[in-house]
């Protein structure tokens, strides 16, 4: 399969080179040349089938010409070593429960997909490669735990000054060995424009190989769709359509969403979810995109002011707006009004929703309370409530286990680079640990 840059200047590239440059010489996002169709048939046949068999079909549709079956099959064998429940929280209100991975959020998934598929890639070559990741909070720690210990892959994470939870901090700065946490004076926009920086720059690429590890790299957006297919086919004997609602800061997730739907999966509609940072519901109520600085809020991992995904979405759409406000529809809510619903459903029902899980069954409830028509409902539960205990103590109050994996990371040293907020100091930092 050959993939093209939703810039359209440059060439189309070999997976290997989407994979392993990330972003495109013309600044654009890699998207393979055609999604694949999957049959009705397996729509039919999934129901039957386990998460790992589901995502091997899907996967082997998307890279069987590049990688040899068994290979897939060990990939996602060694990255998808964890369930992913989907709970009835309330009637007829699925919680699809992504966050049981070894860092407990869904970057997991994508992150040890793409950890495993890019080691696969680079076998052979005698340079080492450089995987340059922007965190708002989760990403990092994902991407560490699938990169650690990798031989010839350096990891480079992005994170903003005191934006982060401390547990997330201790998450991105305990690895050592080949994982370099970096101290960015700034926000998340600030590390993916200087991560961004670092991978379009002429000298660093003259010597040194690089590549990306956010949901710019379609190796994380392959694996962050097998999930909505699964999802469908726990939920498959109501045979109705589906609606998900999907927490959304760099909109990677809600893409494999999309591209999924694009493949055939039955989906009636998406919600993104957001909170105050709400340039996308701002894009399909006025039809114009205007970036701004984010602001930050409880659901942290979302404070995204200029979506990156958003160039893909307009792909999958066509650029026509009317596309967007058939497919999809966006809400934003406050902090006040995502801890409301956490309380709500906590004191109603037992079940303790993290903040961006929240945002998204908000969402949920307010398009059930505007769109009467039957259907299935899904909200995507990114993150463990543990991760937020600052946030949590607060709603729901204390005496909620810290999982193990949690509890372990906490006595663990930190060290990491302070980089201020200079692509100079860093590209000298980053040579620096090359040579
Ligand atoms: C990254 C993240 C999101 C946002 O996902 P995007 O793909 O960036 O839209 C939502 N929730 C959690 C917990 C995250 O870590």
């Amino acid at each position: 399969m050959q993939y093209y840059s939703t810039g359209r200047k440059s060439a189309t590239v070999s997976l290997k080179e989407a994979v392993t440059k990330g972003l495109a010489a013309d600044g654009g996002l890699y998207m393979p040349v055609s999604l694949p169709d999957l049959s009705s048939s397996f729509f039919e046949r999934s129901s039957g089938m386990s998460l790992q068999e589901i995502a091997f079909e899907v996967a082997h549709a998307y890279l069987g010409e590049d990688v040899p079956a068994n290979i897939i099959s060990d990939i996602i064998n060694s990255s998808l070593n964890f369930p992913i429940p989907l709970n009835e929280v309330e009637p007829g209100i699925f919680s699809l429960e992504l966050y049981h991975g070894p860092t407990l959020a869904f970057k997991d998934v994508g992150a040890r997909f793409m950890s495993r598929l890019l080691a696969y890639l680079h076998r052979g070559e005698n340079r080492a490669l450089n995987v340059i990741v922007a965190t708002s909070g989760d990403t990092g720690s994902a991407v560490a735990a699938g990169f650690h210990n990798v031989q010839g892959i350096n990891v480079f994470v992005l994170f903003p000054k005191g934006k982060v939870s401390q547990l997330q901090q201790k998450q991105i700065t305990t690895w050592g060995d080949n994982i370099y946490s970096i101290e960015v004076d700034g926000s998340f926009d600030d590390c993916q424009k200087l991560a961004k920086q670092m991978l379009g720059d002429a000298h660093m690429n003259s010597s040194l190989l690089l590549t990306s590890a956010n949901s710019i790299n379609i190796a994380r957006l392959i694996p962050q769709s097998f999930y909505y297919y699964y999802a469908r086919a726990l939920l498959s004997d109501s045979r109705l359509p589906t609606v998900f609602s999907v927490p959304s800061g760099n909109f990677g997730n809600l893409t494999g969403g999309l591209m999924a739907k694009s493949t055939g999966l039955p989906v009636n509609r998406f919600i993104a979810a957001t909170n105050i940072n709400d340039v996308f519901r701002e894009y399909l109520s006025t039809g114009v995109y205007r970036s701004r600085p984010s602001r930050q809020t409880i659901s942290n991992a979302m404070d995204v002011g200029d979506p990156s995904n958003f160039a893909r979405i307009m792909e999958l759409m066509g650029s026509d707006i009317s596309n967007f406000r058939r497919g999809l529809v966006s809400y934003s809510f406050t902090d006040e009004e995502t801890s409301d619903s956490i309380k709500k459903v906590f004191t109603e029902t037992g079940y303790i929703m993290d903040p961006h899980g929240a945002v998204a069954y908000r969402g949920l409830k307010q398009y059930l309370s505007e769109h009467k028509e039957g259907v299935s409902s899904v909200f995507l539960e990114t993150a463990h409530p543990a991760k937020f205990p600052e946030t949590m103590l607060n709603i729901v109050g204390a005496g909620h286990e810290l999982p193990a994996r949690l509890q372990e990371v906490i006595n663990k040293q930190e060290s990491y680079h302070e980089a201020g907020n200079d692509p100079d100091e860093l590209k000298d930092y980053i040579i620096g640990v090359n040579s």
